[in-house]
């Protein structure tokens, strides 16, 4: 009886118990060892820690206090994302937005702005943060939860990437709404394009409130706005040719204006007057001057209306980044 339990034993350590402890050790590499293996470059899951090396913590200038905060990358990110995109936007706009924000970033910090900071929390001046409590004070009760974990997870699955070209992280503007076609950086800033900044055009935007608005101004406040940096302002308003569109940009935005006595570039003139964009028309009646506009923002580089229609039909993260910005790859940072 013993020699059978003994047979039947060794029965069941070949078939059973060997096979299984040979495919554990086999299996122990790649689970548990990520100091040497290349763990970081493909599709680490939400949980995973990912090594960022230089780029791991930033130092973040909050502009209204001063004060420097030391935060760690992906962490910030969400604040980004959740400051920068409304959270009921699709997922993989979302997506395409936390690897704009992370390249932006990046970049951000190999061409810094600020002395003593990598970044700012100003999306005037470097890219939107507003802190985690602020945030979720500011969504309905019920959506907290899960608006944060959504974001959350936008950041983690797309850890470590970011958008290069030519193996260098790209200076990766966004903007509201296009209304229909992007712009040239050198259209907006002066100084030189970027290859991967063209005019690129999206269906669908005009979908979002974003995407039309007006202002409409008596003649004297025209005039009373003008004045701000053009002390000197006339404009004969019984004459129709003293308000014109002189000029229009390769998007087709507003490059000149004539206003009376001075031509006026359609950045300083939207500025002046607070239009949401460069993209206007300007009509003229009973006193009246009134600037219809299109899209919301400067134009330059991924729209996030329109990313938001694309993935909406049904593209992904990847396919979105690469329809805004031009002969770009999606790389692992830790690759470049
Ligand atoms: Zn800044």
């Amino acid at each position: 009886m013993k020699k059978y339990f003994i047979y039947f034993f060794i029965f069941v350590f070949i078939c059973f118990i060997l096979p299984a402890l040979l495919t554990k050790r086999k299996e122990e590499p790649t689970s548990t060892n990520s100091e040497n293996n290349k763990m970081e470059e493909t599709n680490l899951s939400s949980n995973e820690q990912y090594n960022y090396k230089n780029y791991g913590t930033i130092n973040l200038l909050h502009k209204d206090t001063g004060e420097v905060e030391q935060v760690e990358l992906d962490t910030y990110l969400c604040n980004v994302v959740s400051a920068e995109m409304p959270a009921d936007y699709e997922i993989e706009a979302l997506k395409a937005q936390a690897v704009v924000a992370r390249t932006y970033t990046i970049y951000k910090i190999q061409n810094k702005k600020h002395d003593n900071a990598d970044i700012c929390d100003d999306s005037n001046c470097c890219q939107a943060w507003v802190s985690k409590e602020t945030r979720l004070s500011r969504w309905e009760e019920s959506k907290r939860e899960s608006n944060w974990t959504k974001i959350e997870q936008c950041v983690n699955d797309t850890k470590g990437e970011i958008i290069t070209y030519e193996g260098k992280p790209i200076n990766a503007f966004f903007h509201a709404n296009s209304g229909g076609v992007t712009e040239l950086p050198v259209n907006v800033w002066g100084g030189s394009n970027f290859p991967y900044l063209q005019v690129v055009e999206t269906a669908g935007e005009e979908g979002y409130t974003q995407y039309s608005s007006e202002v409409i101004l008596k003649e004297d406040e025209l005039i009373e706005k003008l004045k701000i940096k053009y002390s000197d302002i006339q404009i004969d308003f019984e004459n129709d040719d003293s308000i014109k569109i002189l000029e229009y940009t390769d998007s087709n935005r507003v490059k000149t204006v004539k206003f009376g006595n001075h031509e006026i570039s359609g950045v300083e003139t939207r500025t002046l007057l607070g239009l949401k964009s460069t993209n206007f028309e300007i009509t003229k009646e009973n006193g009246i001057i009134k600037f219809t506009v299109k899209g919301y923002g400067h134009g330059v580089g991924m729209s996030q209306t329109g990313a938001d229609t694309m993935a909406k039909e049904g593209n992904n993260y990847q396919e979105i980044i690469n329809h805004f910005y031009i002969g770009v790859e999606i790389k692992d940072i830790n690759s470049i």
